[in-house]
Formats: C-alpha cells, structure tokens, sequence
C-alpha cells in the first residue's frame, strides 16, 4: 500500500468540540484510516477547550500579525488524533458554541474566523510544515471550504483537494468586501467562482475548486444535485456531478459499544437482549413516564430544527397517546419545538417525556431503553443517531431521505433482512400511519425480534467506509503521478 498523507480541516472535532455530525466524523475517520495506511492529521481552531485539552502541544510556527492579531501553529494530539491547531486567540479563544455568542447569534468576524483556518491549510499544504506535507487537503463543509480557493488562486504546485459537504443547509455567505481581508484576489467575485447571489459563499468556493466532491451517502449526492436538495448549488453539483460521490459514515463502534457502555445502566450483548429491559425502565423513570414493559417506547436524539422534521411527530402525539405508545425525547434547538414539545409532556404525563439540552451520557440511555427511535428528517446527509440505534437494538422509524435511505432496510421491502420502518412522503400522516404499524409489529415479538437482530448485524463501523475515503485519496494521486 502507498502510504498516503492528508491533512483534514474541520471546524469541530469528537471528542474535542461537537456540534453534530461533522465532529463524529472529523473524529473517527483519522483514526479508521489508519489500518488503510493513510496517515491524516487533522487542523482545528484553538477554541479554548482545544487548548484545554491538546496535549504536548509544540510550537512550529508564529506570527505577530495573523488576520489581525498574534498567531500560532501548534502541534499535538488527543485520544489517538494528530492535531494541527491554529491558536489566533483574538479569532477563537471563546467560550461556548465555536460559530455563535452566547445570544445565539453567529460571530460577526465569522467570515476572517475560518478564512484564517482554510489560509494556513492551504499553507500546510505547500509544506509550511516540513515534516508534513500532504498529499491531499481535505475540507470539511464551509467553514473549511476557501482552503481548495486558495490553494487554487496561489497557483502553485498543490497537492489534491477533496471537499465534503456534510449539510448543504450551511454556506457561509459573506458580504463581497471580505474578499481583499481575506487575501483572495478581487475576480474571484464572478458567478464562476465564489459570487453567490451577490456576496460569497465559502462553501461555493470548496465546491467550485476542490479535486472532488464528496457528501456523506449516495442518496444524498444526488438529491443535492436537484434545485431543491442543492439548495442554490443544484446547477454548480449537476455540472460537477463527474467528481461528486457519496461515501456513508459510520459511528465509532468503541464508543456506541452496548457491551462495554459506562453510560447506560445494563449492558447487553447482541445474543441476548433481556438486560433492554431494564435500561427501559430506568430511562422510563429518567423521563417521568409510567413504567410499563408492554408500551411501546419512541426514543428522539436530535437538534429541534426544521430540517429534523420534529413538527410532524409533534402533530403525530395524539397517534402516539391513541396507540398506547410512550415517547422520551432528548433535544434542544428552535424555542417553538422546545415549548412544543415541553406542553405536549405537561398535557400527557406519563407518556411523553421530554428532556430539553445536549446531554452526550443521556442519549446512550435512550438508545439503549427505546423500543423504537424516530428520525422523521425533510433532509438528511447521512444521519448518526439512526446508525447508533441499530447497533443497540432500538428498531429506528425514518423518512425516506438522504443517508436514512441509504441505512435502513424497510420493513415492507423484504421479509428478512428488514431493520426498522421508512416512511414517505415526509408528512405527519405518513408518519403517523407508520406509527400503527410500528405498534403492530412490536407486539409481534418475533417478527420485533427479527427486525432488532438484522439491527444489530449491521456494519455500521468506519471500517468499510474508511477505505472508501483511502481509495478515493488514492485514485487522486494515481491522476497526479
Ligand atoms: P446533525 O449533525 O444534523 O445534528 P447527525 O445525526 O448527523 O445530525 O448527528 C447528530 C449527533 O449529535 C449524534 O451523535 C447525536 O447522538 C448527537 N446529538 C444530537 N442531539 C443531541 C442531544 N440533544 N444530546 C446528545 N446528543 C445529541
């Protein structure tokens, strides 16, 4: 095997800083990658728990002046992951969310924030740091997506660049007057390059310069190629479609392990899942619901979001109530959905539970007690939670979208490989309808059992995907050579 090197850039980093799905990946594929021989070190903001936790962080380089103030590249590493970490503390050294203030609202310098990241990786990538000079640069959603640009605009030998889109929603959209801060040359702003509908858009530019494309399942790089799925980018995607691909995440498998979990109150193995059980009845009591074995209980770990579709299983309650099922629902985001959902409890105690906020050690809990977990998506890259429910047993009930289509083997499409429920078109009566039947199926213990067990034999590691990533960043170098 060639061995390869790549220098990943991401925003957010599991077990570092998290916001959602990019961090679970960001986190795990260095360390999957490895056994396919592709050396990935990963760039990161210095946030102020980037700095907490890095250990023997190494100086390679500082600057007095970097976009405005002191800057420095260090070297480290965390739990198995080899860190490039830009300490610019006027740029990252606060506290919280790494893209909003406390109110919520995004940082105003967002915009200088991860130009700066996508500048010094770019720099990585024409070997600022000598004993490490990539083969492939590969960007992470917008917050790294000038890297491509400016490794495109220096127009200097590079190495390959890849750009994965983990949520099309999010496009870094800036005034056009950033352009001369940032140090990209004032014709990037034209339609074929970063102009998107009079600013720019940092995503764009990832887009239109990267080597190749990737998102995060094969039915989400084609809806993205679509008006509605792309976006404002489906025309972009359509006549890039020769370089766009989907590969599916996986979850880290030593972390959602429920034979080995600290978080849940029993552990099980997948050949005998009696100790569910009991994980139900605690979860049962951690959200105020009756204890009750017989009655079906829906887990939700999500963002409150429009795009999580958590307004139609809000409009589906009175199916769940009618049904004799119970829900436990652990989330925050949108003020609307979290009241919602909080009167929907107050209004059904018993039998809705809610616990609003980010709890990591909760939502091993509700994977390991719910009979059932519900991911009712508009839209959905690829989507984690779904993949951790099968791997604990927890039959998942999802729309037909994105990488819930990819991962799920519905019920209705064959008898014996089935892992859990889709339903579609992504409406609260097409949910609720599959509610009832969901219902039905439970109290079939056998044909439940079925459906758990297919689960649980589901790859949903990193393994097999990793190598997909470690063939694509071969196949860019075989192009180069
Ligand atoms: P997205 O990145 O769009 O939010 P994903 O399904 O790709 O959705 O990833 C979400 C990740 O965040 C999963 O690992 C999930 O367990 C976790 N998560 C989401 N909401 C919560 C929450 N309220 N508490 C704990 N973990 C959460």
């Amino acid at each position: 095997m060639t061995p390869v090197r790549v220098l990943a850039v991401a925003s957010e980093v599991y077990p570092i800083v998290k916001t959602g799905g990019l961090a679970d990946v960001a986190g795990a594929l260095p360390i999957a990658l490895k056994a396919h021989g592709v050396e990935m070190r990963t760039l990161m903001p210095g946030y102020p728990e980037v700095m907490r936790k890095v250990a023997g962080a190494a100086e390679l380089r500082t600057w007095p002046d970097y976009f405005g103030g002191p800057g420095r590249l260090l070297a480290g590493s965390h739990e198995g992951l080899d860190l490039f970490v830009l300490d610019v503390p006027h740029l990252y050294a606060r506290p919280g969310n790494p893209y909003v203030t406390s109110e919520g609202v995004d940082w105003p310098d967002n915009g200088v924030r991860f130009a700066a990241l996508s500048r010094v990786a770019a720099d990585i990538g024409h070997g600022l740091v000598p004993t490490f000079v990539p083969d492939v640069v590969h960007a992470h959603d917008w917050q790294a997506g000038l890297a491509p640009a400016y490794l495109h605009y220096d127009n200097r030998p590079r190495p390959a660049t890849v750009m994965t889109i983990h949520n099309m929603a999010y496009q870094g959209k800036f005034a056009p007057e950033l352009i001369g801060a940032i140090g990209l040359p004032w014709h990037s702003f034209s339609v074929n390059e970063l102009e998107y509908f009079g600013g720019i858009s940092f995503l764009k530019a990832g887009l239109q310069f990267a080597d190749r494309i990737t998102t995060v399942s094969p039915t989400y790089a084609r809806e993205i190629q679509s008006d509605e799925g792309g976006m404002g980018f489906g025309g972009l995607l359509r006549a890039r479609s020769d370089v766009l691909s989907g590969i599916l995440n996986g979850i880290d498998t030593s972390v959602w392990n429920p034979q080995t979990d600290p978080h849940i109150a029993y552990r099980f193995g997948a050949e005998d899942l009696t100790f569910r059980a009991a994980n139900k009845a605690v979860l049962q009591q951690q959200f105020n619901l009756d204890s009750s074995d017989e009655a079906p209980l829906l887990g939700v770990i999500s963002r409150l979001s429009w795009q999580k579709g958590l307004d139609l299983l809000l409009e589906a309650i009175p199916t769940i109530i009618e049904q004799g099922m119970q829900l436990a629902l652990l989330g925050s985001g949108d003020r609307d959905l979290q009241e919602g959902y909080q009167a929907a409890a107050r209004a059904n105690p018993g039998r809705i539970g809610v616990v609003i906020g980010y709890d990591e050690i909760l939502a091993h809990l509700v994977q390991a007690g719910s009979d059932a977990l519900i991911v009712p998506s508009r839209f959905e890259p690829c989507g984690l939670t779904q993949l951790c429910a099968l791997r604990y047993g927890s039959v998942p009930i999802v729309s037909r979208v994105g990488g819930l289509e990819d991962t799920i083997v519905d019920i209705g499409e064959t008898g014996h490989d089935a892992t859990g429920f889709k339903f579609g078109p992504v409406t609260a009566d097409a949910l609720a309808w599959t509610l009832r039947k969901v219902n039905t199926a439970f109290h079939n213990k056998a044909a439940w059992r079925r459906l758990q067990r297919n689960g649980l034999a589901t790859d949903v590691s990193w393994r097999g995907r990793a190598g997909e990533y470690a063939a694509l960043y071969r196949g860019l170098m075989a192009a180069r050579a």
